[in-house]
């Protein structure tokens, strides 16, 4: 993983204004010296002024993590106008999404990120290779609306995608060559198909589930779990911080197991992000981080601590929770579920937003799934005791 900070940011502008490309060493072995060839030779042909940076950005760098932030500091300091190419962080093996920013704007280029990923997902060379040649040749609109199926007019079965966004009538923003904000288009884009096709989309309850296109799925579901991610790492470090923050009184012995448990779930969190991990690790570790929160601020209040269920249907929920009647199938049992939830479950619904990740391309719940103790406890809700089933699988 290379971080970015200010020394190799000075590195890569140099080597943008000599080639144009750039390409992290650890993406060496995704993008061949011949790849990275052919696309020096595209960027010396383009007719716009365009600049490759592949590299895996990380929130925790100077890029926070967003292709954006990169393509206007490169800008800022070079004052080199044109078309930013730059990979949207991803988790371990989905496919490679490039985000292209341009200066001046132009929302266009969201096609041609699209139609290049759809075409090679997983090969980063030949997808970035693909989107330079389908900024020059215009053809990405095209491609983009036949890839929707926007221009058949049959019922494909793949739904239609509003083509490309034409936002900014004036939303109140000084926009000084704003980025294209690729991954706030498609959830607004699938918020729309969610809505059209609202009444097929809620069959039964035991129906075949809503299934939205895949690309569009994959694209929703990245963003979402790139928001979890990011909200993991910050939930971890913020904890961490106010650990070291943090006075204990000694004399208050009672509040000495919840200071231990603030620092487990610290700790076991931070070993969860640290390696390789899941969607489902991601959330397991905000989980983690809140419960060592309030461990640590009974702690700092002298007293002693008990983790206590979140929503069973979503741990992300917040708030209050109260025991509701859940029916999966045939079964039917009670399970903590907070307002929202609860007040869907008593009227007989199933609640909007069940945490689902994506398993044979199509989102499950994740209490469907096999993900080990988060999915055996309900994420803590049906076993409190979340630290201690994580703790006994790590043996
Ligand atoms: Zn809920």
């Amino acid at each position: 993983m290379t971080w970015i900070d200010e020394p190799l940011l000075r590195e890569i502008e140099a080597e943008l204004g000599d080639d144009g490309v750039w390409v992290a060493p650890e993406l060496r072995a995704e993008v061949s010296p011949a790849q990275e060839a052919r696309l020096e030779a595209a960027v010396a042909e383009a007719s716009t002024p365009t600049y490759v940076a592949l590299v895996e950005l990380d929130h925790r760098d100077l890029t926070d993590g967003d292709p954006g932030q990169l393509a206007g500091m490169i800008r800022d300091d070079t004052d080199r106008s044109g078309i930013y190419v730059v990979p949207q962080p991803r988790i371990s093996d989905e496919p490679y999404r490039l985000e292209l920013v341009s200066y001046p704007k132009d929302d266009g280029l969201f096609t041609a990120s699209a139609v290049a990923q759809a075409e090679h997902p997983d090969d980063l060379g030949a997808q970035t290779l693909r989107a330079l040649e389908l900024v020059e040749s215009g053809d990405a609109d095209r491609l983009y609306d036949e890839m929707n199926g926007t221009d058949t007019g049959t019922e494909s079965g793949t739904g239609t995608v509003p083509a490309a966004p034409s936002d900014d009538a004036g939303a109140g923003t000084d926009v000084v060559g704003v980025l294209v904000a690729v991954v706030v288009v498609a959830v607004a884009v699938v918020i729309g198909v969610r809505r059209r096709r609202a009444p097929a989309a809620l069959p039964t309850a035991d129906g075949s589930p809503f299934t939205l296109p895949p690309a569009v799925l994959s694209t929703v579901r990245a963003a979402e779990d790139r928001r979890n991610e990011a909200r993991a790492h910050a939930d971890v470090l913020a904890l961490g911080e106010a650990v070291d923050a943090a006075h204990l009184d000694p004399r208050r012995a009672a509040s000495l197991p919840a200071w231990q448990a603030a620092l487990d779930h610290y700790d076991v969190a931070r070993r969860i992000l640290d390696r390789e991990h899941s969607p489902a690790d991601a959330v397991g570790a905000i989980v983690l981080a809140g419960r060592g929160r309030a461990a640590l601020d009974a702690a700092v209040r002298g007293r002693g601590w008990s983790p206590s269920p979140g929503c069973y249907l979503n741990p992300l929920h917040e708030g209050p929770v109260a025991t509701a009647p859940w029916h999966d199938g045939a079964t039917a049992v009670q399970v903590p579920a907070c307002a929202r939830c609860a007040s869907a479950l008593e009227a007989g619904r199933e609640p909007a937003d069940v945490l689902d990740f994506v398993a044979d391309g199509r989102p499950t719940h994740y209490f469907h799934l096999d993900l080990g103790a988060w999915s055996r406890t309900g994420y803590g809700a049906l076993d409190t005791d979340l630290l201690g089933r994580l703790l006994d699988r790590r043996g």
